[in-house]
């Protein structure tokens, strides 16, 4: 018997990094995963060949419509969503002084409105069957020490309050609603398009601002996403966990 036999479970972004991971996690405990990807076909269509009874579901979250459509195909082609794992997003550091009006509006549409988007097309899905879901924060939006992260950490805090909020609302319907908050993790989005030298710098210098002297792969990522998508955490709602190695330059205050 595994832990998720029987499951469908929407991760969103999950062609590469941390929800990639998360998906070979979910799949290895009997869950069959909604891929759903924005651009990288080829890394998504890989995924689906690994993963036995996993569906291919293109859509940007930033759009409301195409999370409508993918939920729409995901019912037609695997069933109703036991389980919403909302972890697309992007890492586009700028600070006041290159301040960017597309580039906010990209950055909170796609962080966060994808997320509320996301759960919302999924909620009654989830009220149904007594769902989970599992937001995609980040330490830098608990914590306030990180360089030029302003934007990307305000778009991570509302991440924070939306899971404390639709626990809130849920409650009545028995769906728990958490959250991961990453440190720095070893994925495309922090050493894709990077040397060999450039990673190993990047390496020593984020072991380095941990107490663990350790950098963070997806899979440490995994390992909790599954912790909250069982029973091992039926006492746990509207949580924020800090998955960071212990940084020591970027406080992670409990909220
Ligand atoms: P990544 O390696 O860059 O992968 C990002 C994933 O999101 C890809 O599958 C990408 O799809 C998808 N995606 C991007 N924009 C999308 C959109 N508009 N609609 C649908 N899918 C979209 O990133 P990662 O490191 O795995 O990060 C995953 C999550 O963890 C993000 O929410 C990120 O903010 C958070 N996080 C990461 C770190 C870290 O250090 N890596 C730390 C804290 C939090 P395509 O393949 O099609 O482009």
């Amino acid at each position: 018997m595994n832990k998720l036999d029987g499951k469908i479970v929407l991760i969103t972004g999950s062609s590469r990094g941390i929800g990639r991971a998360i998906a070979q996690k979910f799949a290895s405990e009997g869950a069959r995963i909604a891929i759903n990807y924005t651009k990288n076909k080829q890394a998504a269509d890989d995924l689906k060949q690994e993963l036995k009874g996993s569906e291919i579901f293109k859509a940007d979250v930033s759009i409301h419509d195409d999370v409508k459509k993918m939920v729409s195909d995901i019912h037609e082609r695997m069933g109703k969503i036991d389980i919403l794992v909302n972890n697309a997003g992007i890492f586009d550091l700028f600070s006041w002084n290159e301040f960017d009006d597309e580039r906010l509006k990209r950055t909170f549409d796609i962080n966060l409105m994808g997320q509320i988007y996301t759960a919302k097309e999924c909620m009654e899905d989830l009220k149904e069957r007594h769902g989970i879901i599992i937001n995609m924060a980040s330490n830098a939006g608990v914590g306030t020490s990180a360089n030029n992260t302003t934007f990307y950490s305000i778009s991570k805090a509302g991440v924070a309050m939306l899971t404390k909020r639709l626990a809130f609302d849920l409650m009545d319907f028995n769906v728990r609603v958490n959250a991961i908050a990453p440190g720095w993790i070893e994925s495309d989005m922090t050493i894709g398009n990077k040397t060999q030298n450039e990673i190993f710098q990047l390496q020593k210098l984020f072991k380095s601002r941990t107490e663990l002297g350790m950098t963070g792969k997806p899979e440490y990522i995994a390992d909790a996403a599954l912790f909250l998508a069982t029973d091992d955490s039926r006492y746990m709602n509207g949580q924020i966990i800090v998955i960071d190695g212990g940084r020591i330059d970027n406080l992670t205050h409990s909220i």
